[in-house]
């Protein structure tokens, strides 16, 4: 399932963890999340969040991809 991140404040939303606090079980997809789903971070709308792309990181931001796989890993813990 793809990863979202926030365009605000780079909160990740993983659909592999979800968001317990906000009753949004593991394994929800983002395209599932109801329309008034906010970032739990900064309170962004859905609309403000964007699909990572692997296979596009790796291709032309190679340098960004680095940065996403550390916060990545910090965000895991
Ligand atoms: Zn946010």
């Amino acid at each position: 399932m793809d990863l979202y991140t926030c365009d605000l404040c780079g909160y990740y939303y993983d659909p592999e963890y979800g968001d317990e606090e906000n009753n949004i079980h593991a394994g929800t997809a983002f395209e599932k999340l109801s329309s008034d789903w906010k970032c739990p971070e900064c309170g962004a709308s859905k609309g403000e969040f964007y699909k990572l792309d692997y296979e596009e990181l790796d291709d032309t931001y190679e340098e960004d991809y680095d940065t996403f796989d550390a916060l990545h890993e910090e965000y895991m813990e």
